[in-house]
């Protein structure tokens, strides 16, 4: 089970993505709230997630057809499971030849790599071969031995990625490597998305894919939209509300995939120092910016980053807003959000802001 953790307020009250559904709702038209007449939301599943698309455009309809459009073909593009995506082509033939593919699997490879760096490593597409090792790509979930471990890793670097632009190539220099693009994938896609709607004219808008959500301008009423931040300890609660508007807001929790073994929980987010789940006092981070591929790999590579580094990096680079939860109950964000992040009462948590 995948469990979603940002649960976007829109004009229709409050929105919890709880779970999987496998099934696409039809285009609904919201007009029962006068002046959101023209708002139209479709519920549709891609990228193993619930993806919610809240489009407010007289030709809202048709968008939301073309935005379910762009996101099946990204997904056709990066699929780690069809064996004729640009990514299954790219693992088939590691160690043994360079594949020419698309020019978003270039840019998205491209970014990934470059995060990958920015972030020392943190973020590390090239993660797969130590994912699969624990069973995360089939859902039978394992733990590898040290040796296998030991095995593993030395495949696992980004800079054996080889991406030749003028040729419109990937090449992946050892046999047994793989890319996994399921720590930024999403956010690709929310950025593609958007691109999209704005083009096309959508000036108020918001799509949901999975823990990653993607605000275009603001509410109709010009008040920006409202994202909670799920509560990492119960999926059906919140610690807080962002207001964001043109940008993206996005979770990563090792409560969102895991299985239990010998009463002990292993996640998904991997650290690619260690080859195991990432143990670092963190619970979930959020990372608000405007550009979404980005927000996703940040907020992969600072949970594996821990509380302190991910402060470190922040005042290092900046560029970006963040919400961390530790596992000892605190919040802490940064100050850009101090007016815009609207505390819990009750909650249990300890709010903070990080200094500069
Ligand atoms: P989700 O995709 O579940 O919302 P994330 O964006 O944090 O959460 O991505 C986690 C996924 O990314 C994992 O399921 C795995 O496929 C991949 N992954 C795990 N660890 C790392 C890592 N350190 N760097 C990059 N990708 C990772
Ligand atoms: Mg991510």
């Amino acid at each position: 089970m995948n469990w979603k953790k940002i649960i976007a307020i829109g004009l229709t009250g409050c929105f919890l993505f709880s779970g999987c559904a496998e099934q696409r709702q039809n285009a609904q038209k919201m007009g029962e709230e006068g002046t959101q007449e023209d708002s139209y939301e479709s519920t549709t599943f891609a990228m193993d997630t619930v993806m919610t698309f809240h489009i407010v455009a007289p030709d809202g309809e048709d968008l939301l057809i073309d935005a379910e459009q762009e996101v099946k073909r990204l997904e056709k593009l990066f699929s780690v499971t069809d064996e004729d995506s640009d990514i299954e082509q790219i693992n088939d033939n590691a160690g043994d030849k360079a594949v020419t593919v698309s020019a978003d699997t270039l840019a998205l490879l491209k970014a990934g790599k470059q995060l990958g760096k920015a972030t020392n490593n943190a973020f590390d597409m090239a993660i797969y071969p130590i994912v699969k090792a624990w069973g995360f790509t089939e859902n039978e979930y394992t733990i590898p031995t040290q040796e296998t471990l030991d095995t593993l890793l030395p495949l696992t670097r980004v800079s054996d990625v080889t991406i030749d632009e003028d040729a419109s190539t990937v090449y992946l220099e050892k046999e047994g490597m793989a890319v996994d693009l399921g720590g930024i994938a999403k956010g690709y896609a929310s950025d593609k998305l958007a691109e999209l709607l704005k083009k096309k004219g959508v000036k108020s808008a918001w799509l949901s894919l999975g823990g990653n959500v993607c605000a275009i301008g603001t509410k109709p009423d010009g008040s920006p939209w409202r994202i909670a931040v799920q509560n990492p300890a119960d999926e059906n609660d919140y610690v807080g509300v962002v207001e964001i508007s043109d940008a993206c807001a996005v979770t990563s929790g090792g409560y969102q995939r895991y299985f239990e073994e010998n009463g002990k929980k292993y996640h998904h987010i991997i650290d690619p120092a260690t080859g195991k789940p990432a143990e670092s006092g963190l619970t979930s981070v959020t990372i608000i910016c405007k550009d979404g591929t980005k927000a996703d790999a940040l907020s992969t590579a600072l949970y594996v980053m821990g509380l302190a580094a991910a402060e470190d990096f922040w005042r290092q680079t900046g560029g970006f807003d963040m919400v961390l939860i530790s596992k000892d109950g605190r919040v802490l964000y940064t100050p850009g959000l101090a007016d815009r992040l609207t505390e819990v009462e009750g909650s249990g948590y300890a709010y903070a802001c990080i200094e500069a």
